[in-house]
This record gives structure tokens, sequence and C-alpha cells, in this order.
């Protein structure tokens, strides 16, 4: 390819609303253009190299025997109704673009194809003899995210892989979530990312295994805690730890002590003299139900810790069996709207009387109610006394009468005890989520009724799996790992070229000649070359090369005259001047290490 054919526009100026490293680049090395909120377009540079990644992912896809399948983005409501998921999706906080046709009918833009997917292997998977099955596809998926944001890495249409798996029982299903985890492995490594996998979150479906894959930089959205050795990974959404011990309240009677003003944990504790390890602290909140329920939550947590909202929906729903479809602080004016009594915020203990709910107007009229282990775990402790400015000194649970269900509600920090070898310390990373196996076990097929026969001639619902990569946020990703001041480093093997030859002076004609015969010779070889042959300043196309990152250069300059050309390393700037043959020689050996698949 002819850079003076390429519509090649780099900008100089980093783009207003680009916040990270690997946002700006793309832009400006004329990689993707902004359509609209979360929408872009790939130029041709960026479609080589997303069609040079979804190579590579469809080389091991179809390593593992899955079949490769193209499944409709048009939706119909009714499949998203059998799973119970079509409320979840739309309305809320549901992610799911949605219209009416032309008579009427209800149809989402897929932002995921379980439903789909399944009902399919419903109708044409009867027996235990055609499983186990792997359908993957490679196409563009829809999400109306709530904050669309730095380019490729949260768009509301993207590309992604997914792939599911059905099978005839539950080992079978482990078995392919192994072999799907190694085959992540080697398309992370083949792509040039140093990737983690981590714990992840299952949902509230429980027990299944769930694992994600984060390229480990600082732009990431999530943060993942890992153990020193690295033998423990997990999101921060999932992870557990061993918290630090609490400082014992010391001897004394139980008392009620006057806390004017003092409704924060950190004024509380400054006023009182108190460790915030000292305190159990009561959250009121708010969960909206798919099945409509307004459902009031109380959750109990010792006064340094951190509610994690991923595990409390999880438990709210587990404890429901009913999804949850968001879970909001409750407010003085949604109290007062519900036509109750104030509340005592600032002091609310945590045997806040169900009488604060009698007579609400849409809410349940009893709380459900959570404690932390590490809040129930205390002997004595200062707790809300549920009359305003008022706390208790020396509480016990068994002086309360109430009975909350325990369960692991809290962030883990970094700076704690890793559960699984306590002699570890966890620490924090940041990271970007690439990709994501999860073991799904029947929840779908159940809710569809799809089944197979059994050898014995029972039906069964499948066991199965569902295994996401984000093709073009790993394409960012790649980015955001590997750049520096001057542009993009492409790894070799999802670089749109391998080798740009820059002709120095288009005007002289040693240099033009030996150019254009660089560039047949490596045609001809089946090099995926780029020839700068503008009539550019030398400066001007040694920026543009640098910022759209090819990993290795030719440059015909000068020493043309000598048949001699400077061969540079993007990445290293390690650079050689060497006769025309030597310097091919040396190019042939550095490309042909790599993995990467044919893409033309
Ligand atoms: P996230 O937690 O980042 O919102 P997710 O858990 O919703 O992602 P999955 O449903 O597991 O994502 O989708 C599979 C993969 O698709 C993710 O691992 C991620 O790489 C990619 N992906 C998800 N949402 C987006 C998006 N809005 N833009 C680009 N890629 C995305
Ligand atoms: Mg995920």
């Amino acid at each position: 390819m002819r850079v003076s054919r390429l519509m090649l526009v780099t900008l100089r100026d980093v783009p207003a609303d680009a916040e990270i490293a690997s946002h700006q680049l793309l832009l400006r090395g004329g990689y993707i253009r902004r359509v609209g909120s979360g929408i872009y377009a790939y130029l041709p540079l960026m479609w080589k190299v997303l069609r040079k990644i979804s190579a590579i992912v469809q080389e091991e896809m179809d390593a593992t025997g899955a079949l490769e399948t193209l499944l409709p983005q048009l939706q119909p409501s009714e499949l998203w109704e059998r799973s119970g998921r079509w409320q979840g999706y739309t309305a809320g906080e549901g992610i799911m673009f949605h219209l009416e046709d032309r008579q009427g009918r209800e149809v989402g833009l897929g932002p995921t194809h379980e439903e789909v997917v399944t009902s399919l292997a419903g109708e044409l998977l009867r027996s235990y003899r055609q499983l186990p099955v792997t359908l993957y596809q490679i196409q563009n998926k829809f999400r109306d995210e709530i904050r669309p944001r730095f380019g490729l890495m949260r768009g509301r249409e993207f590309i992604m892989k997914d792939a599911y798996s059905f099978h005839a029982d539950e080992d079978d299903l482990r078995r392919c979530y192994g072999e799907m985890d190694r085959a992540y492995r080697r398309i992370f490594e083949r792509c040039g990312l140093q990737a983690v996998a981590v714990e992840a979150d299952s949902g509230a479906i429980g027990g299944a295994a769930s694992q994600e894959f984060m390229v480990t930089a600082e732009a990431g959205e999530d943060l993942i805690l890992t153990s020193e050795d690295g033998s423990y990974a997990a999101n921060l959404e999932k992870a557990v730890s061993i918290a630090n011990p609490a400082t014992p309240l010391p001897e004394g009677e139980v008392k009620v002590i006057d806390t004017p003003g003092q409704d924060s944990i950190d004024a509380l504790c400054n006023s009182q003299d108190l460790e915030p390890s000292q305190v159990v602290k009561v959250l009121a909140l708010l969960a909206r139900m798919e099945s409509g329920a307004q459902q009031p939550v109380l959750v109990c947590l010792r006064g340094d810790q951190e509610l994690n909202d991923v595990k409390l929906v999880n438990a709210i729903s587990a404890l429901q069996n009913d999804g949850v479809l968001d879970v909001t602080p409750v407010s003085v004016e949604q109290v007062a709207n519900q036509g109750l009594s104030p509340w005592p915020f600032g002091a609310l203990g945590p045997d806040l009387d169900d009488a604060s709910l009698e007579g609400a107007k849409s809410w349940t009229t009893s709380f459900l109610r959570f404690a932390d282990p590490t809040a129930k775990e205390l002997d004595r402790f200062v707790c809300g006394a549920n009359s305003p400015n008022q706390h208790r000194w020396g509480s016990r649970w068994s002086d309360l009468s109430c009975d909350p269900q325990v369960v692991d509600l809290r962030n883990a920090q970094a700076g704690e005890r890793c559960q699984k070898d306590p002699t570890q310390t966890l620490m924090a990373r940041r990271g970007i989520e690439v990709g994501h196996i999860f073991q799904l076990g029947r929840k779908y097929s159940q809710a569809m009724e799809a089944s197979f026969t059994t050898a014995e001639g029972g039906q069964e619902a499948f066991w199965m799996g569902c295994y996401g990569i984000g093709v073009s946020r790993l394409a960012q990703a790649a980015v955001e790992q590997h750049h520096d001041q001057a542009g993009i480093c492409w790894p070799l093997a999802i670089a749109p070229f391998a080798v740009v030859i820059v002709v120095a002076n288009m005007q002289d004609e040693t240099q033009l000649q030996l150019g254009e015969q660089l560039y047949d010779t490596l045609r001809a070889e089946g090099v995926d070359v780029l020839l700068d042959d503008r009539s550019e300043r030398a400066g001007v196309k040694f920026k543009d090369a640098d910022l759209i990152g090819i990993p290795w250069r030719l440059v015909v300059g000068r020493d043309a005259a000598n048949g001699q050309v400077e061969l540079v390393e993007r990445a290293t700037r390690e650079a050689q001047v060497l006769p025309t043959d030597e310097a091919l020689a040396s190019l042939r050996e550095a490309i042909s290490t790599t993995t990467s698949p044919t893409v033309v």
C-alpha cells in the first residue's frame, strides 16, 4: 500500500475530548474517527489491525474445534422474555437499544447472544450424541453504555468475539472452559499483550466459575487485587481478603452518647476519639427489583470498610430470588415522598425498626438486613441510636433486636492479607478487561427450555459456557500498553503493516527508484509493506511513521547513492545503516519470527 493512496490524515494536536494516550494516538494517527457518542469509524489502517486480531482469534478458536457462525443482531423481545432478561436489559440502567418495528413488535439490538444461541441449540441439538458443540462469531455488538468513553474502550457499538458452548454434563463444560482459558492466553500472547487472568464476578447465578483477562494499564477502568506472587488475582468486584483487625473498644458500660452533627464516620470518630473500626455504620438503600418490588435494605459495615455494590446486588438477588435493576442510597426526600416519618439519618442503628416503613406508598414494608462479617464479628461497638444526634457506645449484637444475614459485602483493599495464602499481601493494579470466560451452567437452558435426550432416554437442559473477547477494545488496549511520546509501537502480529519504506526525498531519482524496488521486492515476498511516497518533507514523514507505529522502517535517503539504507526498529529506535541486501535480510529475519496469520 502507498501512503499517497491511503487517505491518511494525521493530527499534530491532541484532540480535546480524548483523555487517555491510546485514544489520542488512534485519533491522531488516522486510525479512527468519532461519528457520535461511543460510535467510531474504523479507518482503513484500523480495519487492518482489527482483521489481524480477528484472524488470530479465529485461528485459536478453530483450533479448539469451535464452529464460526453469524447470528442476527436484531433480536425479537420474545426470546429475551423467555430468558427473563428483557426487563433487566431495557428498564432502569438496562443497556439494550430497543425499538418497535412497523407491526408494533419489540426488538432489541444484540448486546450479547445467549438468548439467540440457546434457542437455536434447543431446536437443533436433540441428542447427547451431537454434544459438545461450541459456536462463535465476530461481529458488532450494541450497548447503550451509561458512560461511553475512552474511544474504543467503551463504545456503544463495538466488535466482540463471543462463543457459546453446549454440553451434556458439567464435567465436559469444565473441560471446555479450561480449553478456552488456554486459547485465550495464546490469543493475548500472540497479540503481543501482557494480560492477567483474574477471578471475576459471576453475577447472581452463584457457584459458576468466571474469569476475566485484564491488560494491566494505568488507564484501566477495572481495579484488580493480586497477591505478591501472583497466585491470587481477582477483580475488586469479587476479591476477598483478611481484613485488618479492629481496634477493641475500651471497657465500659453501654451508654447513649450525644453526637450532634456527627453524621459521618469521620466526624463521629474525630469528636468522640474513636477509631472507624470501632463503629458499625448502617447504610439505608433501596433495591428496585425486576419483579417491580421496591425493597428497602439495611447494610451494616465496620466503620473502616467500604460497601462493594456488586456483592450487595448478588446477595439481594440470591435472597429474594429476583433480579436487581439497581440499588441506590435512600434520601430524606424519598422517605418523605413515601409518606413516612423522617428517618434518623446519620444515627441509623442496625435495629432500625420495620415500623419506620409502615404505611409506605410503594416500598416493601420490611427491611432486608445484611451485615458484613467484619461488623458482625465485633464484640462491642458504637452504632447509631435510631434517634437524631445520638449514638450507642459499647453495644453488643445480643443487645440489638435484629438478625441480619451475614454476607461478605465489603471491598477488599491493597495492603490486606490474602485469604488463600495469609503470608501474602494484596496489591492493587488497574486493568482493561479484554476477555471474559464464564461457566453459565443451566441458567439459560432451563429458562428457555433448551434440552437434549440423554443416553438413558431422558430430557436434560444443556450445560453452557460463554466466552467473550472485546476485539476493538483489545486493539486499543494494545496501544495503551505499547506506545511512547512519539506515537504507537504496534506489536508486530497486529500491526497494520510490518514495515514502512520512507523515501526521504521523492525528487531524488536514485532514492525513488530504490524505494520502489524495495517495495516491489517485499511485496513479492508477501510482506505487509507500506511505501511513504508522498512529496512531503522527510521530517514530516518520519513523524508520521513514528505516530502510526509500524514496527520496522526502511529509510531510503542520501546513502541510497551507495546502495545503503537505514533499518530502524520503531519500539527500540535502534537504527543501522546497511547495504540494501543486508537490511532486507535483517528485516526478513525480524518479521519471520512472528506468529502472525496471513491477512492481506
Ligand atoms: P465491562 O465490565 O467492561 O462493561 P462486560 O463485563 O459488560 O464489560 P462482557 O459482556 O463480558 O463485558 O463482554 C465481553 C467483552 O467485550 C469484554 O470482556 C470487553 O472486552 C468487551 N466489551 C464489553 N463492553 C464493551 C464496550 N462497551 N466497548 C468495547 N468493548 C466492550
Ligand atoms: Mg465481563
